[in-house]
């Protein structure tokens, strides 16, 4: 995205399009819009769209269109029978994701009935990085329960987008199966070398994975079987004292660790089971 700034160099948020058509908003008196909404029953399908100033219910797609969508329905072939838009919309299905066959459906309420009848079943857990509400209740309808994956993390959104990125990889280069070398795992988006060695660790027993977290840099510093504070550092120089076996494992023990007992702030010196072997506690 290009960068411009105000003569003081404050940046200006840039959106690389213009707005060429435009619709007139009512906005009513505050009072107005809070009695409208108590008459509506605090239900926002119940609200008249004129009564609205900023309308957050209906989908983004529907509120602005680019003019390439809006020429692409120029050219679409709305047959009810062997339309050409199907066609190409099945072909790029198909490229994209290797399916042979495809139903299309709109996102709609009926589309969420249909396929959580068919797929959710009681204590299903669905996971979404973001439920809508409607979808949110079908599932739940049926007994099943939804899981906010990433959104607590931080940067919720460059992870999501990283997921789907690495779960498209894992399909067109490595046959849908997670691949079992540094090298190869280190291609996908998302993937250091924490979240490397950890899956080479657990998934695939590798003898030397080293899981360099915050909570495996602080207490091996403070053990006195690392020094720094840079990951890859860290890891090597654990590698060269961990038995290759025991690596793996040792790094999960470190998390609870730090977490129970070696805490960042507060370390637990006094209860802690290492501290006759600890660098920090024997003041080294
Ligand atoms: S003795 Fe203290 S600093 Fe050393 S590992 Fe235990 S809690 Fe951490």
């Amino acid at each position: 995205m290009p960068q411009i700034t105000f003569y003081k160099h404050d940046p200006i948020p840039l959106e690389m399009h213009k707005v060429r058509i435009v619709q007139k908003l009512n906005l009513l008196p505050t009072d107005e819009r809070l009695q409208k909404i108590k008459d509506s029953g605090y239900n926002t399908f119940q609200l008249h769209n004129s009564d609205i100033f900023l309308d957050m219910l209906t989908d983004s797609g529907v509120n602005a269109m680019s003019d390439d969508m809006e020429s692409a329905m120029l050219r679409a072939d709305d047959a009810y029978a062997g339309s050409e838009s199907y066609f190409r919309m099945e072909k790029k299905l198909q490229e994209l994701f290797g399916i042979q066959y495809c139903l299309p459906a709109h996102q709609g309420r009926a589309c969420e009935n249909i396929l959580a009848t068919r797929f959710v079943k009681p204590g299903s857990c669905v996971i979404m990085n973001y439920h809508f509400t409607t979808a949110k209740a079908h599932i739940t309808r049926l007994g099943g329960r939804v899981e906010e994956l990433v959104h607590s993390c931080g940067f919720y959104k460059h992870k999501a987008r990283d997921i789907v990125l690495a779960c498209q990889m894992l399909l067109s280069d490595y046959g849908g199966k997670v691949p079992g070398s540094m090298e190869e795992l280190l291609r996908l988006p998302g993937v250091g070398r924490k979240t490397a060695n950890l899956l080479l660790g657990d998934l695939y027993q590798a003898p030397g994975s080293v899981v360099c977290d915050t909570h495996c840099i602080r207490i091996s510093n403070r053990l006195g079987l690392a020094v720094g504070k840079e990951p890859e550092k860290v890891e090597k120089q654990l590698r060269a004292v961990l038995p290759p076996e025991e690596s793996s494992a040792f790094c999960h023990r470190i998390v609870l660790h730090g977490r129970a007992v070696c805490t960042a702030r507060s370390p637990k010196c006094g209860q802690c089971t290492l501290s006759p072997w600890c660098s920090m506690a024997n003041g080294n």
